[in-house]
């Protein structure tokens, strides 16, 4: 029996699952240690054990250190204990983000106690934010490498065991590891994610990133064709093309001479096979264009789904959080989604309590939330970080329990949006791509659809990789419930919408 009496979704968040852009996925995979019993050996009869923290980008990046460390000769292990390597990859989002990893370094402690010769690395943001202050402070460090430095780890490590502390968080105008197969260690063997640039060139004024993650750079797109072409050889069904504004994508194709968009890169990936899904994250509002939403609406592969962050509904507040367009102008694009993709999910990030937002801007905001009707939303409140212009700008002014209380209001609102989206699909068939088994009953498995809803369903003898239609047929706010039909019963199920209509 499939039990539906819970408000979280199959991933365990208390809210939808974000795929990419810079939010942190959700809590139960923080610190989560790369799996690799297939790289248990490495050639230098060394381990390294690597956690992961912060957004899927950073996930991503950790299979690309993996792959370098295994070319380097290490083997990968999930137990840090025996581990001659130790690395973090960090996050540095949220405050609370960064304590977490300090409270990690001192647990890593008592290790390094029992084995001294074992190396202990930071690698990511946190990296790039700390610098070397890591190596004084958390006398534990031996290694800080921020995220356009991973080709020099095995440089680091050997500097690091000849007794130097070893940093490298420097910069790159270039690096995008293009030619560098992540090794996918905690893959379902379903859905993957494939990078198509790094950094970020906007200026939002409260994010870190353009701090820690430099300068945009678009990865070589023969390479991201090449990796979605190998991706699907090895039964991969679902790529999401990933980069923190993907809209910005601009490759010099030396063939032809000619600027590839996003949009074209879109179409390359899609051509790669029918049956290969396509998603992207994270889109920005000032730069999504029609031609993207028009290749969607053209290449059936491409899923009808965007992450469209408005972070607030009113326009002083963007224009404070240099955020680049304002309130019509995104409701613009929304309106131009709903042109060109009529069936497109939407979600969206929002922060309450920004600095100097007054009431009347906080109601803009659920104003604007009527008006969309998001099918999903990641919802913060403001949280001050070092060094970012709001730092330096604005003063941090709304008080914790009115920025609280304004982000309940905005989940409050979000939930009624997402549970009301889900009941309108009550009674659709929608093509799934079956992923795994549900975490709630092993009778069941689950997958999402192309709005990126997750959907569950009998078991029976689907497996992992095959799309099945669902006729759905009862919801939560996070997840519909559903029983696969075949093409013949999809005929009945039509005719029976026709007469209830
Ligand atoms: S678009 Fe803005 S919020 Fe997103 S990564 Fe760039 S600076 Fe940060």
């Amino acid at each position: 029996m499939y039990t539906r009496d819970f408000n979280v979704d199959e991933t365990g968040a208390t809210h939808p699952l974000e795929q990419g852009g810079h939010q942190p996925l959700e809590d139960a995979l923080q610190g989560q240690a790369l799996a690799a019993a297939a790289l248990a050996v490495g050639s230098n009869g060394r381990l390294a054990y690597i956690e992961s923290y912060g957004c899927q980008m950073n996930f991503s990046d950790s299979e690309i250190v993996a792959s370098i460390l295994h070319e380097a000769g290490y083997g990968i292990t999930t137990e840090a204990a025996g581990a001659d390597l130790i690395l973090l990859n960090t996050c540095s989002i949220r405050d609370k983000a960064e304590q977490r990893i300090r409270t990690r370094l001192r647990e890593f402690q008592g290790l390094k106690q029992a084995r001294p010769e074992a190396t202990i690395g930071i690698l990511g943001c946190m990296a790039e934010r700390l610098k070397a202050q890591l190596l004084e402070e958390e006398k534990l460090v031996d290694v800080v490498c921020g995220p356009d430095a991973y080709r020099s780890l095995p440089g680091l490590i050997a500097e690091a065991e000849s007794g130097q502390k070893a940093v490298n968080v420097l910069l790159s105008r270039e690096e995008t590891y293009a030619e560098i197969s992540p090794l996918r260690l905690d893959s379902n063997g379903v859905t993957a994610f494939i990078s198509i640039m790094r950094g970020c060139d906007n200026m939002c004024s409260f994010c870190v990133v353009p701090f820690t993650r430099g300068r945009e750079r678009s990865r070589n797109a023969f390479t991201i064709e090449a990796e979605a072409r190998d991706l699907y050889q090895r039964g991969y069904r679902e790529v999401t093309l990933l980069g923190q504004n993907v809209d910005s994508y601009k490759w010099l194709n030396p063939e032809t001479g000619q600027t590839e968009r996003f949009d074209a890169l879109l179409a390359r990936v899609a051509l790669v096979h029918p049956d290969l899904r396509v998603r992207f994250s994270t889109s920005h509002p000032k730069d999504m264009t029609d031609q993207v939403l028009q290749t969607m609406a053209r290449y059936p592969n491409i899923c009808k789904y965007i992450h469209l962050p408005v972070q607030s509904g009113h326009s002083d507040v963007l224009e404070r959080m240099n955020r680049t367009y304002d309130r019509e102008w995104y409701l613009d694009r929304i309106a131009a989604i709903r042109r060109w993709v009529p069936d497109c999910g939407i979600s969206t990030d929002i922060i309450a309590g920004f600095c100097g937002e007054t009431e009347s801007e906080h109601q803009d905001t659920l104003r604007l939330m009527q008006e969309v009707q998001y099918e999903m939303a990641y919802m913060f409140y403001y949280s001050e970080r070092p060094g970012t212009l709001a730092a330096r700008k604005y003063p941090d002014d709304v008080p914790l329990e009115v920025k609280k209380r304004r982000l309940n209001e905005i989940i409050a609102l979000q939930s009624e949006h997402s549970l009301a989206s889900n009941r309108r699909d009550l009674g659709k068939v929608f093509r799934v791509l079956v992923e795994k088994e549900s975490r709630r009953s092993a009778a069941h498995l689950c997958g999402r659809n192309d709005q990126n809803k997750m959907v569950v369903f009998g078991r029976e003898d689907w497996k992992p990789g095959q799309y099945v239609n669902v006729l759905i047929e009862d919801c939560t706010s996070a997840t519909l419930i559903g029983r696969v039909v075949s093409p013949g019963q999809m005929e009945s199920v039509a005719v029976a919408a026709v007469q209830t209509a």
